[in-house]
């Protein structure tokens, strides 16, 4: 079926598109009507999904006479949609050692250090130099795509590099699970405990996930507990605090707090840009500084996200066949956003609107007096220059009585604050975000 849809999309597609996107899928499993496909980033599975999928429902259903809906997973997913293979297929014992791969970009080499993370940063370091001694557990926590797996990983990676025979086991909760109860239907709960409770390193991704079906809190629990007492380290993530996950159970929140528990906040404005420039260095892609720091302060929270608006920003300049600069950026990311077309959004027009939404006169806005009353407008009118409009940083600072550019930054990560915390301010932002797109 795969093939025909390759025919199909040859057929219908230039050979540039073709190969951007069909090209690089891979289906990997088909079961009952399903048919799960990876793609290699979040970019190709927002393309697949919009404009492809249409076909294979199709196709599926002429070839079947059933409708085949397509899943379509990034290599980051896949690893947690794989199903354990049939069972006759299976050699015995080996889907246990089908495992725990750490991701070789996922070191302390290519891990950028800010504000956000520092803490964590720090204290997997000293978990890698000197596992099972002073931190144990270590426990990361902190929201989605912030960078927790990738410490995890770092510090199994850091490990090996010290002992090449360190055993190190990585798992996300819903694997462990699955391991488990694959374990106790085979009979093989020997084979299972061999595994688990003889490493130097447990690292459990998510433990939020981690349910009880038929004992399985138990047995991490007691895999805990052995590994505790043999001083084998062990690092769990979460998206909160053990005490803030309701299905895991008081003993288990008990025995983690033993340990440290570390935050991973959202990274400023500059560490967002750092991440880019190495990325882009790892890359070996041409993006100016400026450039660069649009893009970061498109996206202010999940460091995956900020990742894919790269590679989109990338695709963009291939199609176009241009160099990446800001503009051509602005426009790239313009889809993401949902924003009207960018260019028509001038500095001036943001502070007319502005001016008139908090009747202040716009000498004021771009001049210094700094009473309140003036100077939040005045940083608002910077956030929304910023955020609305493809001038660079320095520009938009000369559009405001000559202000330095580190000056914008600064009231674009100070409203960026603000309206986290304060829902009138936010729907104030929002409000003139209409007025001056509309
Ligand atoms: P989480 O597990 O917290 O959801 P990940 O560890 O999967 O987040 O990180 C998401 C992506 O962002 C990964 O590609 C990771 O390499 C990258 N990333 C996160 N934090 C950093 C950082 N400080 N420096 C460089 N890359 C980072
Ligand atoms: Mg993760």
């Amino acid at each position: 079926i795969w093939k025909e849809l390759q025919e199909r999309y040859k057929k219908e597609m230039n050979f540039v598109s073709y190969n951007t996107w069909v090209d690089t899928a891979q289906p990997l499993s088909f079961q009952k009507n399903q048919l799960m496909i990876e793609v290699p980033s979040e970019l190709h599975k927002n393309y697949w999904e919009k404009n492809l999928a249409g076909q294979i429902l199709e196709t599926g259903y002429r070839l079947n006479g059933e409708e085949l809906f397509p899943i379509f997973v990034t290599p980051d997913e896949s690893t947690k949609y794989t199903e354990p293979l049939p069972e006759k297929e299976l050699p015995k014992d080996d889907y246990l050692d089908a495992q725990s791969v750490l991701n070789p970009k996922y070191t302390f080499d290519t891990f950028v250090i800010g504000k956000g993370n520092q803490m964590a940063h720090a204290a997997a370091l000293v978990v890698a130099e000197d596992p099972g001694s002073i931190y144990n557990p270590l426990f990361f926590y902190g929201g989605v795509g912030l960078g927790k797996t990738h410490l995890m990983h770092a510090i199994g990676h850091q490990m090996l590099q010290r002992r090449p025979d360190a055993k190190i086991k990585y798992v996300s909760s819903e694997n462990f699970t699955n391991d488990f109860i694959n374990s106790i239907k085979r009979k093989e709960m020997e084979a299972f405990r061999e595994e688990y409770r003889t490493v130097d390193l447990l690292l459990v991704d998510d433990i939020q996930f981690l349910v009880n079906k038929e004992g399985t809190q138990e047995e991490f629990f007691n895999t805990f507990e052995e590994l505790y007492l043999n001083n084998k380290q062990i690092v769990l993530t979460s998206d909160r605090l053990p005490n803030e996950i309701p299905t895991l159970p008081e003993r288990l929140v008990s025995r983690f707090a033993w340990g440290l528990s570390v935050d991973i906040t959202p990274p400023d404005l500059e560490t967002r840009t750092a991440i880019l420039r190495k990325k882009a260095e790892a890359e070996r892609l041409e993006i100016p500084d400026d450039t660069l720091s649009y893009i970061a302060g498109q996206i202010d929270s999940n460091i995956r996200e900020l990742e894919g608006a790269l590679v989109r920003v990338q695709a963009f300049a291939t199609m176009k066949n241009a160099d990446i600069s800001t503009s051509l950026a602005a426009e790239a990311l313009k889809a993401l956003k949902g924003l009207e077309p960018i260019g028509q959004v001038s500095v001036l027009k943001i502070q007319e609107k502005v001016s008139n939404y908090y009747s202040i006169s716009i000498a004021d806005l771009k001049g210094k007096k700094r009473v309140k009353s003036i100077v939040v407008p005045r940083q608002i009118a910077m956030y929304l220059a910023r955020e609305l409009t493809d001038s660079s940083l320095p520009k938009i600072g000369a559009e405001f009585g000559g202000k330095d550019h580190t000056t914008v930054i600064h009231a674009h990560e100070k409203i960026q604050q603000l309206i986290k915390n304060d829902p009138i301010l936010e729907r104030e932002v929002a409000e003139l975000k209409q007025l001056v797109m509309g």
